[in-house]
């Protein structure tokens, strides 16, 4: 199964994506995870990509794409994977197209974790105690979020014409949105 994830900074895309590969055997492609992983290994592409990320914007998406291309062509991807935080944008999710069209494999399911906007700073803030990432500041996730309403809503009406978006309600536990997502991808 090919799933993209999409929903706002801090609404949950990460959690739920570590319990829907515990069931299914596909794995977690976070892009942010990617690049975070980057920075940890000081690579030079880490270094420029962390000076974009403390800001809350967005990192290059040729940087993106060439990082999750060599991804997607490992083995463990070849039966199915879930995207976290990619495509951030409409000409990400272009490309995306691209790619998959190159290896003939299409997406089935876009899936949209909805949360109210208070919620989402509420649950960041909480998230900057637990693992300190250091663009989890007030400001910066001020940032994300215009980041997000502006660039990467408008990926959801991207899918929403090839018919494979689910809205997911992210209210209520972790436990109450992975049954909502289990529903519709019938796990
Ligand atoms: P995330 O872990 O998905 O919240 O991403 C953290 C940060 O990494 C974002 O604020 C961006 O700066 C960068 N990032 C992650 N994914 C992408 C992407 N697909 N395109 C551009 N920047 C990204």
């Amino acid at each position: 199964m090919r799933i993209v994830l999409l929903g706002a900074p801090g609404s949950g895309k990460g959690t739920q994506a570590k319990l829907i590969i515990e069931k299914l055997n596909i794995p977690h492609i976070s892009t942010g995870d990617l690049l975070r992983g980057a920075i940890a290994a000081k690579t030079e592409l880490g270094l420029a990509a962390k000076e974009v990320m403390d800001k809350g914007d967005l990192v290059s998406d040729e940087i993106v794409l060439g990082m999750l291309k060599e991804r997607l062509s490992e083995d463990d991807a070849q039966h199915g994977f879930i995207l976290d935080g990619f495509p951030r944008n409409v000409e990400q999710a272009q490309m995306l197209e691209t790619l998959l069209q190159e290896l003939e494999i299409t997406l089935d399911h876009a899936l949209l974790i909805e949360v109210d906007p208070d919620e989402v700073v509420a649950r960041i803030a909480k998230r900057a105690e637990i693992e300190g990432r250091t663009d989890d500041t007030e400001e910066v996730v001020r940032n994300r979020l215009n980041v997000y309403k502006e660039q990467t809503a408008p990926v959801a009406d991207f899918y929403k014409k090839q018919d494979i978006v689910t809205e997911i309600l992210g209210k209520g536990s972790i436990e109450d949105v992975q049954q909502r997502i289990q529903a519709v991808l019938r796990f």
